[in-house]
């Protein structure tokens, strides 16, 4: 038993902390099955922390963290189906590298590949993409540990009410403890980056998403430029960037001449604008590379985040208004805002529920006050019938955010099934769902 506590743990961006009873860090299912009856015994709360990658307080918990650090083996690979199961505490790096060795990989990812694959489901984990939805869609099955110890598969056919909920269960429907996924054979994509007037970005909008398997882009606050990102699967052979550029593009600029931008930027924000007007005329990088090294890339800089999903019609529009906004307010910001698309799915609580999506993101250098300027875009975003990421800051809490979700009711009736008792809860849910079996 590897039982250590009470001491402090903090996510990534180091805004959540919490001092948990106990630290478990399982290497079986008996044993995470055992941790669950042990708590319900001793009306302790439960929770897996996974790689702590969220902003909001949804890993939190005063009673047993569980950590699957030790839990991430890849179990089993069908190669006629392309598809893969795995222990839930694998990180999507560590899956990324299984697949790549096994001549396959996901069809579409984030941007970051620390997080565990069960918290990225858990939240509802998205990339872009003009035809395909987060994370969580490409799982074809789970295997759940429910709060009375009970341990239930399910798939489309296997337990479908489970399944049809439990891939974006927020860590709210019990203990994931194996994944199976869907997987696509390897593949290589173009990688296309540009800056572009993001008045020209925002005139073409659709067709970009059109033209493009994967379109985002990051406008750049104090100024007029935008940084377009175009990610095309491609038949070329490997074109790398090679290893200094790949270090100067992804590590030096994105990370280091960044964080030193930001730390600049709180000691004499005016300077911010200035230094911004440079990206744009940083120039286009071309290179074909494994899809996985593509979608992802390292994140040294620390920050506070928040985005939200809402019907991708309303893109241009909203993101306007967040532009004006900004200009408005005279804030001062480091960082980009993000926008990226994705398509509408069936999963009750992801934030693409039923219709095509455009993710805004705004973020602000850690240690930065947030409050006003994520205040100000969540008002906008609310207008859209926004849905904010379950693991990205945001103010909202069970009666504004149930109309938002066509099968809130559905969720709500099956947590009460699978945790009558409220084991796997903790302030974070009981904010944002309520408490169980009261519905909204
Ligand atoms: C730098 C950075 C970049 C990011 N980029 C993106 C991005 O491109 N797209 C995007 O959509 N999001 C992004 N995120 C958000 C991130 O993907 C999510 O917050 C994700 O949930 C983090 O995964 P995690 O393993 O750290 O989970 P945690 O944050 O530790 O936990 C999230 C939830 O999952 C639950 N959970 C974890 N494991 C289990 C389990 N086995 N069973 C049941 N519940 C479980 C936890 O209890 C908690 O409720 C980013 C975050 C950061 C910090």
């Amino acid at each position: 038993m590897n039982e250590k506590g009470p001491r402090v743990w903090t996510n990534w961006a180091g805004n959540q902390h919490c001092r948990p009873a106990s630290i478990d860090e399982p290497k079986t299912e008996e044993r995470l099955v055992r941790i669950v009856k042990e708590a319900a015994e001793a009306g302790q709360r439960v929770k897996v922390a996974g790689s702590g990658h969220s902003f909001t307080g949804i890993a939190l918990t005063d009673g047993r963290m569980i950590s699957l650090g030790r839990y991430n083996r890849v179990l089993a690979v069908d190669r006629e189906k392309r598809t893969v199961t795995v222990q839930a505490g694998i990180t999507i790096a560590e899956l990324n590298a299984e697949l790549d060795a096994r001549a396959l990989g996901l069809i579409n990812l984030g941007d970051i590949d620390y997080q565990s694959l069960a918290g990225a489901i858990s939240t509802a984990t998205h990339g872009t993409a003009r035809d395909l939805g987060g994370i969580a869609t490409q799982v074809t099955g789970l295997r759940l540990i429910a709060g009375d110890g009970s341990i239930i598969d399910c798939s489309p056919e296997q337990e479908p009410e489970v399944f049809h909920c439990a891939r974006v269960g927020l860590g709210a429907l019990g203990i994931i403890s194996t994944i199976t996924l869907q997987c696509v054979k390897a593949f290589n994509l173009r990688a296309a980056e540009m800056p572009m007037r993001v008045d020209e970005a925002l005139a073409d909008l659709d067709r970009h998403i059109l033209e493009n398997d994967h379109f985002e882009f990051f406008w750049v606050p104090g100024t007029a430029w935008a940084l377009t990102k175009r990610n095309n699967r491609t038949d070329e052979p490997l074109r790398t960037r090679g290893a200094w550029q790949e270090f100067r593009d992804d590590i030096l600029y994105s990370n280091v001449a960044f964080a030193a931008l930001c730390r600049i930027g709180r000691w004499r924000p005016a300077l911010i604008p200035r230094v911004a007007k440079i990206l744009p005329s940083s120039g286009r990088t071309v290179y074909v590379d494994r899809s996985h090294k593509v979608f992802t890339s390292p994140r040294l800089v620390r920050f506070y985040e928040m985005e939200y999903a809402i019907p991708r019609e309303n893109a241009v529009q909203a993101f306007n208004r967040v532009r004006d906004y900004v200009k408005r307010s005279g804030l001062i910001l480091s960082f980009p805002v993000e926008v990226r698309f994705a398509t509408g799915d069936d999963i009750p609580l992801s934030t693409a529920y039923g219709r095509d999506s455009c993710y805004i993101a705004v973020h602000v250098y850690q240690g930065t006050h947030y409050q006003q300027y994520f205040e100000a875009v969540e008002d906008i975003m609310d207008d859209y019938g926004g849905r904010p990421h379950w693991g990205k800051l945001h103010f909202q809490k069970a009666e504004t955010l149930s109309p938002r979700y066509p099968e809130w009711e559905r969720f709500q009736a099956l947590r009460t099934r699978l945790d009558p008792e409220g084991l796997f809860s903790n302030p974070y849910l009981d904010r944002v769902l309520g408490p169980i079996g009261a519905g909204v």
